[in-house]
């Protein structure tokens, strides 16, 4: 997987001067498959290397608790930037650099964006050494850029799918989004957190495309769940397990709201939000996600029930209208 930068030589050097013997590397779902390559890089320091095969989406979903249970005394942690404040076992973030040229994508992104003058850019991790580039070959093309820097994120113009800060910090300044990377989810938070108009430009596939009918799509299936939900009786509150997403506090206060309103409300705990595991619970009517809000975007139509972020539910308990929603961002907290 040569597009994308492992750092190896700094990973060897990192295991020799923490001196650890017991190596867990935890791995993003697309980077997997470097598991076994990255093992045998770790073993030569002469530490044993072990791979995380669960699920991992987000630096929220560090996997402390596995390598405590085993006795792991580093962490490799690949394909996000740090979110945690503190981590129990050691660990070192390799964020795995996108190597791929953005160039052509970008230029394919031109003509798309010919109607508006006031560009901003966003990107995730993987490519925010790429925007410097990206703006200058915007303001060659005569748009003015700009990069938002809210200070929650590590880098300036970067989102994570549950942080769109920088976006939303120069929504009101901008007409129009230029997002720079691969897959519709991160754009798709973008145009829906700032209700701007939003193009991909895409370097892995070498090509750029709007987002803006499938944002117009997902909005109306989520006024669809929100109506939905107002009509159920029993609700489950979903508590997420991982180091990240927990929000036992904010659960206990959406709990609250909706008891208020006359709904029957239990709290759920759990590792992975799936359709599976909700369909154990017959007698509940609707879910509220506090976990992880991409769970509401990502896998909305898979669902048999509304499953509601934080946000979306205030519309439930009568205390944000649905212009106030969409004003705000479906999936923020
Ligand atoms: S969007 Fe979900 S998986 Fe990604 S960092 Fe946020 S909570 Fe974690």
């Amino acid at each position: 997987m040569k597009q994308f930068d492992f750092e190896e030589e700094r990973i060897k050097q990192e295991i020799t001067k923490l001196g650890a013997k017991r190596v867990l590397i935890q791995l993003p779902e697309g980077l997997k498959p470097e598991g076994p390559r990255l093992a045998k890089i770790v073993e030569k320091t002469g530490a044993l290397p072990i791979v995380s095969a669960d699920p991992c989406y987000g630096a929220c979903d560090l996997a402390t608790a596995e390598a405590e249970s085993i006795g792991v005394n580093l962490i490799i942690h690949y394909g996000h930037s740090k979110l945690l404040r503190y981590e129990r076992v050691p660990t070192i973030y390799v964020e795995a650099r996108a190597t791929v040229k953005v160039d052509d994508a970008v230029e394919k992104a031109l003509p798309m964006l010919e109607k508006w003058h006031k560009i901003g850019l966003t990107t995730t991790v993987q490519h925010v050494q790429t925007l410097d580039n990206v703006k200058e070959i915007l303001l060659h093309a005569g748009k003015t850029v700009i990069i938002g820097d809210a200070g929650r994120l590590d880098y300036p113009g970067q989102v994570i799918g549950c942080d769109y800060s920088n976006a939303k910090s120069i929504a009101k300044n901008v007409e129009a989004f230029l997002f720079v990377g691969g897959g519709r989810f991160h754009a798709l938070g973008v145009a829906l957190s700032t209700s701007k108009p939003t193009i991909v430009a895409d370097p892995y596939e070498e090509r750029a495309y709007s987002v803006d009918e499938e944002a117009r799509k997902i909005l109306k299936q989520r006024w669809a769940s929100i109506e939905e939900a107002k009509k159920a009786k029993t609700f489950a509150v979903l508590v997420g397990l991982k180091p990240g997403q927990k929000r036992l506090e904010e659960a206990l206060g959406i709990k609250e709201k909706l008891e208020k309103n006359g709904k029957t409300t239990h709290l759920f705990t759990v590792r992975d939000i799936n359709p599976e595991v909700l369909m154990e619970f017959p007698t509940v009517d609707a879910y509220v996600n506090t976990a992880c809000p991409r769970v509401s975007l990502d896998d909305a139509s898979k669902f048999q029930k509304p499953v509601l972020t934080m946000t979306e539910t205030l519309v439930v308990v009568g205390e944000l209208s649905w212009e106030e929603l969409c004003r705000k961002g479906l999936f923020e907290s």
